[in-house]
């Protein structure tokens, strides 16, 4: 499963939005939730398409696609250089897929901020700073490593300390491995250094009730960090979060969201936005037994898709039945979508779009 981490310093509410996430993930009966360890969870990715789908193929079943939030505590200033555990902080982050970047924008006097005042422009610094840092660690070690083979004529070892230093000056000019630019050859060389800044991120604003649902001048700062970086901002409140995560009754959470003013609450456009980070479409598979989504890296074709289900499905595929959710909506079921005609037989090379209901097609 494809996972995100949470960072960011202490005391700007990583813990309260993951536990609050962890709740939605305990909360939805039909899927074994598990906190995989203390700092994992396991979420439900909320899509309304899904229970329409449910109710239409009559499921008995509906399965939500998922994703992983890892809580990654305790990133401080000089943690690259192994600062207060940073190196096993720095190590998990490696481990992730995408990083979700909570930043502090509340004022609040009775929690104390590690720099002394809250400053958002600041504090993502500190946090950017410890991860070029420790890129351009790794880089150096590359570099190092390339040095003397290059000496002595070997010709990939030459490509590959040229890229690395032109990596090398980019990271210290403190841009992040993301916005480096190259041909194909060098973005595999960059790629399989597995950078900390590598990885997409999005900022998570963290504000107080009273900065919903616009923000607040530290969003607003936040907002252009992020989007110098083309990165995206989500305006959320961990504290509203913690107290809609324990309201059970589904109306009494919208009823408690219009009262914000909010449409959807902050942790569901926070997963929505991870999932898109992670470049993940859905796609659908609805019958009588259960109604699924399942998520699919953007650009990946039908046998791909088949084989997300079983790898059985992937080796032996025929040809994917596929209607659109848009269409099976309009039609009420599949029978009558099919009777229309608006169900396509698609082949090997059908590139899987967000939406599509499938019905797969395979040898045994
Ligand atoms: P972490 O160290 O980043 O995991 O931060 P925590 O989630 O433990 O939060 C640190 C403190 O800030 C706790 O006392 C929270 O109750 C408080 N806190 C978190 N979010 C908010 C918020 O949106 N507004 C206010 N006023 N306090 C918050």
């Amino acid at each position: 499963a494809l996972r995100c981490g949470l960072v960011g310093l202490p005391n700007v509410g990583k813990s309260t939005i993951f536990n609050a996430l962890s709740n939605a993930g305990a909360e939805s009966a039909n899927y074994p939730f598990c906190t995989i360890d203390p700092n994992v969870g396991v979420v439900p990715v909320p899509d309304d398409r899904l229970d329409t789908l449910a109710k239409m193929a009559e499921s008995a079943e509906v399965t939500p696609a998922t994703i992983e939030f890892f809580d990654i505590a305790g990133l401080v200033e000089g943690a690259s250089e192994g600062e207060g555990l940073g190196n096993k902080f720095l190590a998990n982050i490696r481990e992730v897929d995408a990083i979700v970047h909570v930043v502090r924008c509340f004022d609040d006097e009775n929690v104390v901020h590690v720099s002394g005042s809250v400053d958002p422009v600041r504090d993502i610094e500190v946090i950017n700073t410890e991860l070029l840092l420790k890129d351009m660690e790794s880089v150096e070690k590359r570099i190092e490593k390339q040095r003397k083979p290059a000496k002595s004529g070997d010709k990939e070892a030459a490509k590959e300390l040229e890229v690395c230093e032109k990596l090398h000056d980019h990271l210290s000019d403190g841009h992040p491995a993301r916005s480096f630019e190259g041909r194909e050859w060098e973005m595999e060389i960059v790629e399989e250094l597995f950078l900390l800044t590598s990885k997409p991120v999005l900022y998570a604003a963290n504000v107080d009730e009273s900065a919903l649902p616009e923000g607040n001048e530290h969003v607003d700062a936040v907002r252009e960090v992020a989007r110098e970086e083309g990165s995206e901002v989500v305006v959320i409140s961990a504290e509203v979060e913690s107290q809609i995560a324990q309201l059970d009754d589904p109306e009494e959470r919208a009823l408690f969201l219009e009262e914000m003013g909010l449409e959807k609450s902050g942790l569901e456009r926070l997963i929505r936005a991870a999932y898109d980070l992670l470049g993940l479409i859905t796609f659908f598979t609805a019958g009588p037994k259960e109604a699924r989504a399942w998520q699919l890296t953007r650009g990946l074709h039908a046998p791909q898709a088949a084989g997300k289900i079983h790898s059985d499905f992937e080796k032996g595929f025929i040809k994917a039945e596929t209607i659109h959710y848009s269409d099976y909506e309009k039609h009420g079921s599949e029978a009558a979508a099919r009777k229309a005609g608006v169900m396509r037989a698609e082949g090997k090379e059908y590139e899987v779009k967000d939406g599509d209901v499938m019905l797969f097609r395979f040898n045994v």
